[in-house]
């Protein structure tokens, strides 16, 4: 028997899914893939070459746990220039990703009972991280009619003692908001009036579009940024999610605490990881701009026919690669007999018959919605958008 934490996870909406359109390429069939959730684009060479040079110069045994310190302190150095923080190269860890530098965070930060306050639509892991914490996490929802951004009213309305924490992502995933100044400050200085701590997952940071600012949390005040666990990592901007690399920032006590739950559950991150993210955080960035100018030519081109389908709406994506689509019109429609209930039959609906990916808004708490992703090639967008649009016509 299994135990309760692990029988208590959510199961994900999306593993049925994958596994039919895993069978579909099985069979040869031509799908297009717009449930993607990491960069199509290749990891730069000047990072691959980095990465055997480590390996040519035996650079292959454990490092020390919380990461290099040549890794600690590029990213020091990227969080001042980027971010305008002050961060010690003893205040950041190194990590198996950012999802990893999440687990850590949550862990070091949560009692069994304390809630944790988290913003919806989002993406699933973080109430995962938090259940299997034994925290309790607090759902508050943000509005497309708002474009999905903060109501700082609606945090305020679900405070009490037993709150511990919040978690923003900005740039979102999966809404593509990016939150503004005013309403992150205002979320701060919530934090600090009610001693809570935040956990900012900035992982797409660097896409973003439409002349939005990213704005680090942490940089607004001395005492947002004491309460404040900064995550970010090298999966999204630099197109590394399978070298598994990511770091927080945050006040030595809690880096302290999240070092030693790393020393036993990974002892510490790859090594070879670890000298490409160093390369990638030093070395030329002009792959990375060429990469987010390529994003949002897509963006553009989404938005427009997305926005034309009978049925489907989205609002702007401004950051990361999703639009979160709003589907609910379609709820109530036939197709061969078959009723179109929830996103997770859209999803279907367009798998079997546009033979086209996308991810069930179930999985981020967005029942009326699909995420489409615009990590793909022009050529597979615009097939993948007619195929939507073909496939529409034949609902009654
Ligand atoms: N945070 C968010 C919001 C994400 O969407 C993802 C990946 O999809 C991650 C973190 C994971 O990042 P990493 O690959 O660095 O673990």
């Amino acid at each position: 028997m299994l135990s309760d934490r692990i029988q208590n996870m959510t199961p994900s909406a999306t593993v049925e899914l994958a596994k039919r359109v895993a069978e579909f390429k099985r069979q040869g069939i031509d799908i297009v893939n717009l449930n993607v959730g990491e960069p199509d684009f290749r990891t730069p060479d000047n990072i691959n070459d980095a990465a055997y040079r480590a390996i040519a110069e035996g650079f292959t045994k454990y490092t020390s746990v919380n990461g290099i310190y040549e890794l600690r302190s590029a990213i020091s150095k990227k969080l001042f220039d980027d971010n305008k923080l002050k961060y010690s190269p003893e205040e950041i860890i190194v990590s198996t990703g950012a999802k990893h530098a999440l687990v850590l965070a949550v862990f070091s930060i949560c009692n069994p009972g304390d809630e944790v306050i988290i913003p919806v639509p989002c993406w699933g892991s973080f109430i995962e991280v938090v259940k299997l914490a034994e925290g309790t996490p607090v759902i508050v929802r943000t509005e497309e009619s708002n474009y999905f951004n903060l109501d700082i009213n609606n945090i305020k309305a679900v405070l009490t003692p037993k709150t511990r924490a919040i978690i923003i992502n900005t740039p979102n995933n999966p809404t593509g908001a990016v939150y503004d100044y005013d309403t992150l400050l205002a979320l701060g200085q919530l934090a600090v009036q009610h001693d809570l701590y935040i956990i900012a997952d900035e992982i797409y940071e660097k896409l973003i579009y439409n002349g939005s600012v990213h704005t680090s949390i942490a940089s607004l005040d001395e005492e947002i940024k004491k309460r404040t666990i900064l995550v970010n990592g090298v999966s999204k901007a630099y197109a590394m999610p399978g070298w598994r690399l990511g770091y927080a920032a945050a006040s030595q006590e809690i880096i302290n605490g999240m070092c030693g739950l790393q020393g036993h559950f990974t002892t510490t991150t790859n090594s070879i990881s670890q000298r490409a993210a160093l390369e990638a955080l030093t070395g030329p960035q002009d792959n990375l701009a060429n990469m987010r100018a390529e994003y949002d030519r897509r963006r553009h081109y989404m938005y427009q026919r997305l926005n034309a389908m009978p049925g489907i709406s989205c609002p702007n994506s401004s950051g990361a690669f999703f639009f979160l689509t709003n589907v609910s019109s379609l709820y109530g429609k036939v197709y061969n007999g078959a009723l179109i209930k929830n996103s997770v039959d859209v999803s279907s609906f367009f798998l079997e018959v546009a033979l086209v990916a996308v991810v069930p808004g179930e999985t981020f708490y967005a029942s009326d919605h699909i995420r489409i992703s615009y990590s793909n090639s022009m050529d597979q967008l615009v097939k993948g958008m007619d195929r939507m649009e073909a496939a529409l016509v034949q609902l009654s």
